[in-house]
């Protein structure tokens, strides 16, 4: 089974569709949730996931922008893409982000032999936490309830492995920040895993291309991926939108 994970997509279309040209066949969508915040095609980027993702985690921005939790612990720049985004959705992508289920949550298996995951959007012990480094990932692997945990929420591609008193951080590397790049990591037996495919739309670890993994269960192991995107066209839907001028210029900068 291979499992297309994403996360933070952001209202970036451009970067979503990259993402899913680049991706090839996959069996489950697990998406992590922010799919809206910041980018300016919110409405897009909902109805283009929505018939896809075989399971979606609400992210922060999720949440805020559909009015369920207020802007107030928002910095200026993510509430005033959050108060733009709620205005710009449309009644029915209101309506489904709010149905958005809180993580953790384990997708179905497709057979009995595989193993089980955790997809959440901050930590699995709490949706809004930040896990950016092994002193936030202990607690999360040593109690999350299966050995491989998705996450998304920091935009920082990487990942935490634990098994017994050894553990190390995965940074991926890629030779360039030109082009469509891979780094492949094996799934070791043991081994507790917390994996963050890092953010499709709006990436903050100083590499401006789109992040995104892919898990296969039978191979057992996780395939990082970053693709360019357009990226102008990107911040030119932020600059007609009127959002401020620092949320089109950072995708540049991936940070
Ligand atoms: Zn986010």
């Amino acid at each position: 089974m291979r499992a297309l994970v994403l996360s933070d997509i952001h209202g970036n279309l451009e970067a979503l569709t990259a993402v899913l040209n680049a991706a090839g066949q996959w069996d489950a969508l697990w998406n992590l949730g922010d799919l809206v915040g910041y980018g300016a095609s919110p409405n897009q980027v909902v109805e283009t996931v929505r018939p896809l993702a075989t399971m979606t985690v609400r992210g922060n921005h999720d949440r805020i922008c559909c009015g369920l939790t207020s802007t107030r612990n928002f910095n200026p720049l993510a509430r005033a893409s959050a108060k733009w985004t709620m205005q710009e959705l449309s009644a029915e992508n209101l309506e489904w982000l709010r149905g958005l289920p809180q993580g953790p949550l384990q997708p179905e298996r497709s057979s009995e032999d595989e193993a089980r995951v955790t997809l959440a959007h901050g930590s699995p012990l709490n949706e809004d936490h930040y896990i950016q480094n092994m002193r936030d990932a202990w607690a999360p692997l040593q109690q999350m309830a299966t050995a491989i945990a998705f996450v998304g929420h920091t935009h920082v591609q990487c990942g935490f492995a634990q098994k017994d008193h050894d553990w190390y951080e995965l940074r991926p590397r890629y030779p360039s920040r030109t082009g469509s790049q891979m780094w492949r990591l094996p799934i070791a037996a043991e081994v507790r895993y917390l994996i963050n495919p890092g953010a499709v739309g709006q990436p903050r670890d100083f590499d401006w291309r789109a992040a995104f993994a892919i898990y296969d269960s039978e191979a057992r192991e996780v395939v990082y991926h970053r693709v360019p995107y357009d990226v102008a066209r990107a911040q030119a839907r932020i600059r007609k939108a009127k959002l401020p001028e620092r949320l089109a210029a950072r995708l540049r900068e991936g940070r």
